[in-house]
């Protein structure tokens, strides 16, 4: 049996190392997070065996199998969008959020992860080209939304999260990347509690390297990994 998943991961781990030490980074500054929407649990599993530790997941429902089959071993975190309905399923689910991108979801996952216990950490997911088709916030949104979620004590905001305009060519998405990782730089000055912008979550799999490039420290990997969705 070979789907070529482990080749597949070797390789990607490969160009991640030689992108962050082209720039001057540790080569091991940015996780590999598999994007798993579409993917069967099985699969899922199969890149688990083969050493893949970190997951993404867009629906709540879809992630159940493969959280219950593999976690607390492997890491889930949430990156669709996520209606405040759903906020309790996913504070019980996901190990974090990365796609916090209005206040009334940061009360949803605060309330949540209180009634939980437990400290959520979040992304705000930042809308860099301003598509308005696309979830996220503006710069001012964000760092609003980063004192907001701050001052909750279910919450810990531990960084940025951004989808920048598809292109066929990476380099377009290089000013996008550089911008978030400057606007991390400028919240994280103002040392708001609970507040550290430690992950900047950005590149996938025609622009990870490019990211890894600008500081990206989680690159989110589908097609590439798992095939082409079928949709
Ligand atoms: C689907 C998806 C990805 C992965 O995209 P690929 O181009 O398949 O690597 C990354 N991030 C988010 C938020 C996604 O929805």
């Amino acid at each position: 049996m070979s789907s070529g998943i482990s080749e597949r991961l070797a390789a990607i781990r490969a160009r991640m190392r030689e992108a962050a030490l082209r720039a001057g980074r540790d080569p091991g500054a940015a996780r590999l997070m598999g994007v798993t929407k579409t993917v069967e649990p099985e699969r899922v599993r199969e890149a688990f065996l083969a050493g893949l530790t970190l997951f993404g997941e867009n629906y709540v429902q879809e992630a159940l199998p493969k959280v219950a089959a593999l976690a607390p071993e492997a890491e889930f975190h949430f990156i669709g969008h996520l209606q405040s309905n759903k906020a309790k399923k996913a504070v019980e689910t996901f190990s974090a959020v990365q796609s916090l991108d209005r206040p009334s979801l940061a009360d949803a996952l605060n309330r949540a992860a209180l009634a939980a216990g437990r400290t959520l950490p979040v992304l705000i997911e930042v809308n860099l080209g301003d598509e308005e088709t696309k979830a996220g916030c503006d710069a001012e949104g964000a760092l609003a939304l980063a004192r907001l979620a701050g001052g909750w004590p279910g919450l810990s905001v531990a960084g940025l999260m951004a989808l920048p305009p598809w292109s066929e060519n990476p380099e377009e998405s290089r000013p996008h990347f550089r911008e978030l990782a400057r606007l991390a730089k400028s919240i994280d000055a103002l040392k708001l509690p609970n507040v550290s912008m430690r992950e900047l979550s950005m590149g996938m799999s025609n622009d990870f390297e490019v990211a890894i490039e600008e500081g990206a420290t989680i690159v989110r990997v589908g097609t590439l990994l798992f095939g082409s969705r079928n949709t």
